[in-house]
């Protein structure tokens, strides 16, 4: 999947889980937004692409990482930790529906594995998906805020 379409599928299950919960952490989700795309840094370094930066363990790594760097900065940890593990997830998560396999539980697990809905170039997919997170996103935001427009109702019922 493309950056556009990471970050909408991101923001599809950012607001669903914040909807259920009833938390909306926009800080914490903002990070997880930033880091939605970063697990591709494999392809900027020319390192094998789709095996170290696109496992759990990695995840686990990098939000250990920004946690601590957020902490140092007066942020505190959660936020940092959930905001760069839980995109990294989500990035993974996204790849995990395009064709090309790769090893989720690398370097414990070798075994590969997609779900293959689509082509991770499919230009239609990565746009709806960055079409329907947007959506999605501000509707459940304005839903829980109330500040959804809504019709006048029937005077007469
Ligand atoms: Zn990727």
């Amino acid at each position: 999947m493309h950056r556009e379409g990471h970050v909408g599928f991101s923001l599809i299950v950012l607001a669903i889980i914040m909807h259920i919960f009833h938390c909306w952490d926009l800080k914490t989700a903002t990070i997880a937004l930033g880091f939605s795309t970063f697990p591709d840094i494999d392809l900027k370094m020319g390192i094998a692409h789709r095996k170290w930066t696109h496992s759990i363990a990695f995840a686990v790594l990098v939000g250990l990482v920004f946690g601590y760097v957020t902490k140092l900065f007066g942020l505190g940890f959660e936020s940092g930790f959930w905001g760069a593990f839980g995109g990294t997830v989500l990035h993974i998560a996204g790849d995990l529906l395009t064709y090309q396999p790769f090893a989720l539980l690398y370097p414990i697990s070798k075994k590969k594995m997609a779900l293959g809905l689509f082509r991770s170039d499919n230009v239609l997919a990565n746009k709806f998906m960055l079409i329907c997170g947007c959506i999605v996103f501000i509707y459940l935001y304005a839903k829980d805020f109330g500040i959804l427009l809504t019709f006048p109702r029937n005077p007469f019922r």
